[in-house]
């Protein structure tokens, strides 16, 4: 088993002068229990902690290092970009560029704004939905995550479920008002909403596949079916892509459902991890944005030539070679196959949730589709999983809650250890 000296110490050191040692809360290990990995480097599919270890990471940074870490090109292009000064807060050429190659790449996007998060995405885009129909309410589903901005943290999945906080201290009852809940994969609940709250609903934003409470697939139907409603009610749906965006196909959820967003959100993937996301959508439909039209958004940083090289890089391979797509999903459904059969093995409950390159154990036995499901998961076994899995070398979300994200980098004999590890694991839990 692994020793974590180093990290322990500086664990230590790092809760004197951050709030819980970390700037992003799932990081700290709190649900899984113990001390956090510090991380020294990453290189491909491992990752290299301060205390001397390797791990085979299925984090990938949350999503953004679908072709592994440090790849190449994408450094070399910073690296380059870097010696022209890291940010001019005047417009360049190169934004134009990563624009026009997302239109190419993706549906129903002929304006995009770039930004700095998934977060200012998502919150950018209700904003928008709201300027555009003149409406103030929207409706989320409850384990889906769209950032930490006030109106979506309610019934707000991931790292607030992860935490168990019900409801968020510092948001106003006025905010929460405004956002309306259905439980995901439940038409019948957002026809009831969207009748009672007539002609008030601006969007609905969901995850298209929903990764946010694990790796959730949306029903046959269910995503066919807010459009329809959508349609019907002049309301904008919203697919947040911010997962899922030039993970699951070129096009995203959108190209690989096969199903229109009035507006998607981005992030992860596309900033190659730079701090990146971004908003687009019809042109009836942005030019409301300002400065075209009256709806306010702006960012300092926003489009820096750093972050906008990285994602440009990263997102021209990906266009160039769609192989990377289908590459990841059959190493997704191997993992999963070989998970299965050795989980099968042993006295305990399981579903596995794969969709493309991301995939979820939840241990229980009852199919998992929306929130209340995946809260079955027994959270006590995960944790001792986690902690098995760490120690061997595989480094998993540190959370019940969270989907493993695949990158091309993962080698088959990489999905061996992997499986290998889940069945030493097992021996020694069970
Ligand atoms: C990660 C995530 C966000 C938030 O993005 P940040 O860059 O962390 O602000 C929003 N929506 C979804 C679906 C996400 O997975």
């Amino acid at each position: 088993m692994y020793e974590y000296i180093s990290s322990k110490a500086l664990f230590e050191r790092a809760q004197q002068s951050i709030p819980g040692g970390v700037n992003s809360p799932v990081r700290a290990f709190k649900s899984v229990g113990g001390t956090p990995v510090f991380i020294e480097k990453a290189k491909g599919a491992y990752l290299y902690d301060v205390d001397g270890n390797k791990y085979i990471d299925y984090i990938a940074s949350w999503g953004p290092m679908i072709l592994g870490h440090a790849y190449e090109p994408v450094i070399k292009a910073i690296q380059q970009k870097a010696e022209n000064s890291t940010s001019f807060g005047a417009p360049t050429e190169l934004e134009i560029e990563i624009a026009e190659l997302i239109k190419s790449m993706t549906k129903n996007v002929d304006l995009i704004r770039m930004v700095n998060s998934g977060t200012e995405a998502c919150m950018s885009a209700i904003r928008l939905a709201r300027g555009f129909t003149g409406k103030n309410k929207f409706i989320k589903f409850e384990g889906c995550y769209h950032g930490h901005a006030d109106m979506f943290l309610v019934k707000a999945g991931s790292g607030v479920a992860t935490f168990g906080i019900q409801n968020v201290p510092g948001i106003t009852r006025g905010v929460a008002d405004d956002t309306l809940t259905a439980p995901y994969n439940d038409l019948e609940t957002v026809t009831k909403l969207v009748t009672e709250y007539k002609n008030q609903v601006a969007a609905i934003i969901v995850e298209p596949v929903a990764g946010n409470m694990g790796c959730v697939l949306p029903k046959e139907g269910f995503l066919e079916g807010l459009r329809k409603i959508c349609d019907e009610e002049n309301i904008l749906l919203i697919f947040d892509e911010v997962m899922t965006g030039f993970r699951l196909a070129k096009g995203g959820a959108q190209e690989k459902l096969n199903i229109d967003a009035d507006l998607v959100t981005y992030g992860k993937v596309i900033g190659a991890g730079m701090p990146v996301g971004a908003f687009g959508g019809r042109k009836e439909i942005m030019q409301h944005i300002a400065p075209l039209g009256n709806v306010y958004q702006a960012g300092t940083l926003s489009g820096n030539p750093l972050a906008m090289i990285a994602g440009y890089t990263l997102l021209k391979e990906l266009n160039e070679n769609s192989n990377h797509f289908s590459e990841l999903e059959a190493k997704t459904i191997y993992l999963k196959n070989g998970l299965e059969k050795v989980l099968s093995d042993y006295e305990i409950d399981f579903m596995i949730n794969q969709f493309g390159s991301m995939l979820s154990i939840f241990f229980t036995k009852i199919s998992v589709t929306d929130f209340a499901t995946a809260s079955t998961t027994n959270t006590e076994f995960f944790k001792q999983f986690f902690h098995a899995m760490l120690g061997r070398g595989v480094y998993l979300p540190p959370s019940a809650f969270e989907s493993w994200f695949l990158n091309n980098a993962l080698s088959y004999e990489d999905l061996d250890a992997t499986i290998i590890a889940a069945k030493e694991s097992l021996e020694t839990i069970l």
